[in-house]
């Protein structure tokens, strides 16, 4: 087994998480893995940064795909017995004048961004090791979405005894809300994307309550995070961050020194923690 240092980001062959590889290569000390759903895109993506003179390794993954993410937990845990930081970046969002259903939208969306994103985390945050570090990118339109919620749904989503499996519950009745077209009435902003970011910014302070509780000597941090609006396929051209300023607040979270306690559960933009 090998003794190297290792990170993992997902949905990395393009946008933010390819920028978040090339950062990581220049300021990790160990291997970075670029993961992508298409080995194709994977691999040109991996030649690009070749190119640059940087050494990322590659391996498939396709977080909608519970064998995929199994076969790269295995693969990890075999060749490194473990993982020093996992960043959670892949994610998909609707064009704004996308012309799919609503209940569509809200389906699809969830399936990836929370659902998905929450599978990769069951089968390989028990991996993580002492001093590992987790950044889930979420947005800012968690925030948003948030405050577009009922006061019920907001102060179950601010709750601070909030359970994984209450979280779950919440997002899965978001789904079958909007499928039955009673989301707005039920206390649902009118945006999947944003619903799915809730969920993404919600696990993440459920899952470092769970790592104090359950692994407190190890000193593991783990974060959600908003990159900004930054110009990639999925933001469009018009976005005024560059994919390596985007990358930033994930990578320095990435990379917290081994003698920091903070930030733990927190949702961070632009470096600072905000408020939930
Ligand atoms: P992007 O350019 O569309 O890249 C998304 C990446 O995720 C691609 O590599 C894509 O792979 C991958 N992906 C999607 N579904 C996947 C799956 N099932 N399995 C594995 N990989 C999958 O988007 P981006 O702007 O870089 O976004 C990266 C993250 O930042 C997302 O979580 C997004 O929600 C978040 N974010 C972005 C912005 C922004 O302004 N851009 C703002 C806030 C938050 P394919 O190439 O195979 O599709």
């Amino acid at each position: 087994m090998s003794s190297v240092q290792v990170a993992v980001v997902t949905g990395s062959n393009k946008g933010i998480g390819l920028a978040i590889v090339r950062a990581l290569c220049k300021q990790f000390p160990g291997d970075v893995y670029l993961t992508s759903r298409d080995p194709g895109r994977g691999q040109a993506a991996v030649a690009e940064l070749q190119q640059e003179g940087l050494r990322p390794l590659f391996h498939q993954l396709d977080i909608d795909d519970l064998q995929s993410i199994r076969a790269l937990r295995d693969f990890l845990k075999e060749k490194y017995g473990g993982i020093n930081v996992l960043v959670n970046n892949a994610g998909i969002a609707f064009k704004v004048n996308d012309t799919a259903p609503f209940a569509v939208q809200a389906e699809v969306t969830l399936k990836t961004n929370f659902f998905a994103t929450r599978n990769v985390c069951t089968e390989l945050l028990p991996l993580m090791k002492p001093y590992g570090r987790v950044v889930n990118v979420s947005s800012m339109v968690s925030r948003s979405a948030l405050a577009g919620c009922s006061q019920e749904l907001q102060e179950k989503f601010r709750s601070d005894t909030i359970t994984e499996e209450e979280l779950v519950q919440l997002m899965t009745k978001f789904v079958e809300d909007a499928k039955k077209g009673v989301h707005k009435k039920e206390g649902w902003p009118d945006t999947a994307y944003g619903v799915s970011k809730i969920g993404v910014t919600v696990l993440s302070r459920i899952q470092a309550r769970l790592l104090n509780e359950k692994r407190k000597g190890d000193h593991i941090l783990l974060n959600a995070c908003c990159p900004g609006w930054v110009r990639t396929d999925m933001a469009g051209p018009k976005a005024p961050k560059s994919p390596e300023e985007g990358a930033e607040t994930p990578v320095y979270l990435a990379l917290l020194p081994s003698n920091a306690d903070a930030p733990h559960g927190q949702f961070v933009s632009d470096k600072t923690v905000k408020p939930w």
